[in-house]
């Protein structure tokens, strides 16, 4: 039933509490409709991973049991917890003193209608969630445990989605605790926000981020047959408007041999050491011929992630994203607050980077080109141009405060450009940032929001938020609602509230 799920591979567990005062029959009753929820759940594609059935729990031990096998199972990302009776919650502290996978609380009952006429004390007794889901959110909320609650039947639209966007939020986590992210050299020189502390990173994240010299990657550069570059430049041809002096006979047809060499170079450093994510500077490339543009387009199109300058933060938030947002519709990519329309009505943001923009979020076919870069003194690099189709979506920030991660979010629409933009070099974003321009962006400085970023269409507030929970790790957003005055006072409390929580 699952396949065609986007995330199909991974999988959550379905647990249901009660307690062996029900006897047989009752407990009988109760994993049968365990089962039919837990079946239905893995049918639906808003649901991006396997629901997987796991049978009642009944006592201390066996709630620590499953507790253990589902942080030791690879493919396990997260585990719903239901009480269908009432499971005294006592017995599930040393289950969820020991739980390391992201918790959903469900809080559902199998029927949806009272059976009004039927309704006896039988009934009562089998179905009282109600009652039962208390004395577990009690205890969840005693044990100051971070989750996310859903309430509402099983079969209602609205409770699948947030479902879906939990499992996605705790397939990013998953992910996260395995990725490693590659730079190539170190950041760019006196740059303060791309910094950050690697090791609390790994520590509170999960992610591993290590230092190669640039000339490993140049080994790997120039280790490429040609066969494998010629094979690139026909896929260029194909798939993109290569401009003619690129094209094979043009005059600038080597910088397009150059520029594929570096991808295929690139991609078997990363395939050969399991990198998801990776940053370069334009400051350190070594014997690298131009600095990587059309290459890094393509990987992050391929789903890496990636971060320019040194900026390994936004690289494995770039990758978490992808990840979040697998099988949906809309792009991710890397992407920087570049320069403002600052007209009156509708001023706007324009977003871009020297190259590299991801061509997940174009719209229409993707220009190859070639222009002078300007800085960093290399030959001029291939890239691809487009302008990022409209709708709907975020920008998120990842800053370090020094003693802790901040996850910043802006909601905005992605719009058509006033006019064409015939004398730019580079692939762009333009949008309206929610609520305004100048409450968004005040709002963003106020929070010391970097100028990289990941924007997403397909995932929003909702997916990093129940990421930020999973992780411990501060969100604050900024949408249509947002009122600066109260804004503030966020940033205020919740510097309050994390330190407290961090000496508690
Ligand atoms: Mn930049």
């Amino acid at each position: 039933m699952a396949t065609g799920k986007a995330l199909g591979q991974l999988e959550v567990w379905f647990l249901t509490g009660s307690q062996e005062l029900y006897g047989d029959d009752v407990l009988r009753q109760v994993d049968g409709h365990a089962r039919e929820i837990a079946a239905s759940l893995d049918a639906e594609t808003a649901i991006p991973v396997r629901v997987v059935h796991k049978p009642v729990v009944k006592s201390a031990e066996s709630i620590r049991q499953v507790c253990l096998e589902a942080n030791a199972a690879e493919s396990c990302v997260g585990v719903v917890a239901w009480m269908h009776t009432f499971s005294p919650a006592k017995m599930w502290i040393a289950g969820l003193r020991s739980l390391q996978q992201p918790l959903l609380h469900l809080h559902t009952q199998f029927n949806r209608d009272l059976p009004w006429a039927e309704i006896d004390m039988d009934f009562m007794n089998l179905n009282q969630s109600a009652h039962g889901d208390r004395e577990f959110g009690f205890m969840e909320t005693r044990m100051g445990l971070r989750r996310k609650t859903v309430v509402g039947h099983w079969r209602d639209p609205a409770v699948l989605e947030r479902i879906g966007t939990w499992a996605r939020a705790a397939c990013g986590w998953h992910e996260a605790q395995t990725l490693k992210v590659v730079r190539f050299g170190d950041n760019m020189r006196l740059v303060a926000v791309t910094e950050g502390d690697k090791v609390e990173a790994q520590l509170r994240l999960g992610i591993s981020v290590n230092g190669y010299g640039v000339s490993a990657l140049v080994e790997a550069v120039q280790a490429v047959p040609d066969s494998a570059v010629q094979q690139l430049v026909d896929e260029y041809e194909e798939q993109y408007e290569v401009v003619p002096e690129l094209r094979a006979g043009g005059e600038r047809h080597k910088s397009l041999r150059d520029a594929a060499r570096i991808e295929a170079g690139l991609r078997s450093f990363l395939e050969d050491g399991g990198f998801m994510a990776f940053t370069d500077t334009f400051e350190d490339l070594g014997a690298l011929p131009q600095l990587p543009g059309i290459a890094v387009q393509r990987l992050l199109a391929d789903g890496y992630g990636f971060g320019a300058e040194g900026d390994w933060k936004t690289a494995a938030l770039v990758r978490v994203a992808k990840v979040m947002s697998a099988g949906l519709e809309g792009g991710t990519s890397f992407m920087e607050d570049y320069t403002y329309h600052l007209s009156p009505e509708r001023p706007k943001v324009l977003g871009a980077h020297m190259l590299e923009v991801c061509p997940s979020i174009a719209s229409g076919k993707p220009a190859c080109e070639i222009h002078p870069l300007s800085i960093g003194g290399k030959d001029d690099p291939v890239r691809l141009v487009f302008t990022a189709g409209p709708g709907p979506a975020v920008v998120v920030g990842m800053l370090d405060l020094g003693d802790r991660f901040r996850l910043l979010l802006n909601e905005l629409d992605v719009v058509e450009p006033d006019e064409g933009l015939p004398q730019l070099p580079v692939a762009r974003a333009l949008w309206e940032p929610r609520p305004d321009l100048p409450t968004a962006v005040e709002a963003w400085l106020v929070a010391g929001g970097p100028h990289h970023t990941v924007l997403c269409y397909a995932i929003g507030r909702d997916a990093f938020g129940d990421f930020a929970e999973i992780a411990g790790i501060e969100l604050l957003v900024i949408d249509a609602d947002t009122r600066m005055a109260d804004f503030a006072k966020e940033v205020r409390w919740n510097q309050a509230y994390f330190h407290a929580v961090r000496a508690g």
